[in-house]
């Protein structure tokens, strides 16, 4: 599958500016520093498009991409970029951090078909497990991601993915995806599962 092309359209800092449905939404969420944005730049085989490392809790915003690919499926759609969460030195609940824009899009966006949580290996943290469960418990099971997953030596990644997926309390049979842009492992396999959840 090909990447056409991947632009920046807007932030949207209030619902009247959310899509309304003229395309399919995907979601990309997850603590600061869990490699977010490398991760969407890596995704659309593109630079600088998504910033690493912004300021930390400086965006509040929903920032959506428009994305045109080779794929039938996937044709256009929008690669919604979710503020980053887990600034705060006391861990409030990610709704919190997020505050009731980025939770009434989550939970209400009607054209978004999934969200993508990273989590990273070996550092889950409590607000990891909420938004977890947060997302579950209203209907929307993630698609979940283990970034950087090139920093486990052999020896340890099979044991470190099982404890990750522990540690999230996730149901089994659940995957969760083992990606890094340094490798470029995981592309291939999360650009399948969405490709799979536009068809179902
Ligand atoms: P964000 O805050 O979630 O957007 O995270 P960034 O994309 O800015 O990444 C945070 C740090 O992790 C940066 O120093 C990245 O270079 C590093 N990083 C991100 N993805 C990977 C990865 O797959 N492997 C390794 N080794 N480092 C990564």
């Amino acid at each position: 599958m090909k990447i056409l092309s991947s632009e920046f359209i807007k932030s949207c800092a209030s619902a009247e500016q959310f899509p309304q449905g003229e395309l399919l939404e995907i979601a990309v969420a997850g603590r600061s520093n869990v490699g977010k944005s490398s991760l969407i730049n890596s995704l659309l085989n593109r630079r600088g498009l998504a910033k690493v490392s912004r300021t930390p809790g400086k965006t509040r915003a929903v920032n959506l991409f428009q994305i045109a690919t080779s794929d039938p499926g996937l044709a256009k759609f929008y690669l919604v970029d979710l503020p980053g969460y887990g600034f705060a030195k006391v861990s409030k609940s990610i709704r919190a951090e997020w505050g009731p824009l980025i939770e009434s899009y989550v939970a209400e966006q009607p054209s978004l078909i999934a969200v993508v949580l990273l989590v990273e290996c070996r550092v889950v943290t409590e607000q990891d497990r909420q938004t977890v469960a947060w997302l579950q418990s209203i209907g929307r099971e993630p698609v979940i991601v283990a970034t950087k997953v090139d920093k486990l030596k052999p020896s340890e990644r099979v044991r470190t993915l099982r404890q990750t997926h522990r540690d999230l309390g996730l149901p089994e049979g659940q995957q969760l995806i083992p990606y890094s842009v340094v490798t470029g492992e995981g592309r291939d396999h999360l650009w399948g599962v969405l490709r799979d959840l536009v068809k179902t």
